[in-house]
């Protein structure tokens, strides 16, 4: 299996989007991998799902992602645009992250997960002090 193919699978992309570039730095501790789609693809207007041509491509942005064997992992990619009769040009929704956010969904998902943890262990004290049961 091709590093690209693998990548796909570890980001959990799905068509149109493939992954066109991978790229370790040992010496960096990071992986970089970059997400592209074929040049013809149509995407949905984000506010009525109307299903339009690429208008353009907004500047590359980087998604930091869940970690690859100890190697920080970042997803990179020129999110497209389109230009909806009713709504105007806008980028559309990307699959693997939520509007704006620099962090793909997995990632956040983790980072959730671990700070309602930290929250229930730091207020363990604070529910025993009050007579709340710390299973709560
Ligand atoms: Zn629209």
């Amino acid at each position: 299996m091709r590093e690209t193919e693998l990548y796909r699978h570890l980001l959990g992309l799905v068509a149109p989007w493939e992954v066109s570039a991978v790229e370790l730095s040992v010496e960096g501790g990071r992986v970089d991998v970059w997400a592209e789609h074929p040049r013809l693809t149509r995407f949905t207007c984000p506010k009525c799902d109307q299903v339009l041509p690429v208008y353009d491509h907004t500047e590359e942005r980087t998604f930091r992602h869940l970690d690859s064997c100890a190697f920080l992992t970042y997803l990179h990619a020129r999110p497209p645009r389109v230009q909806c009769p009713t709504h105007g040009v806008l980028q559309v929704a990307l699959p693997w992250a939520e509007p704006m956010s620099r962090f793909t969904v997995l990632f956040e998902r983790l980072a959730i997960d671990v700070l309602g943890t930290f929250v229930r262990f730091a207020m363990s004290p604070l529910k025993r002090e009050a007579g709340i049961p710390t299973t709560l």
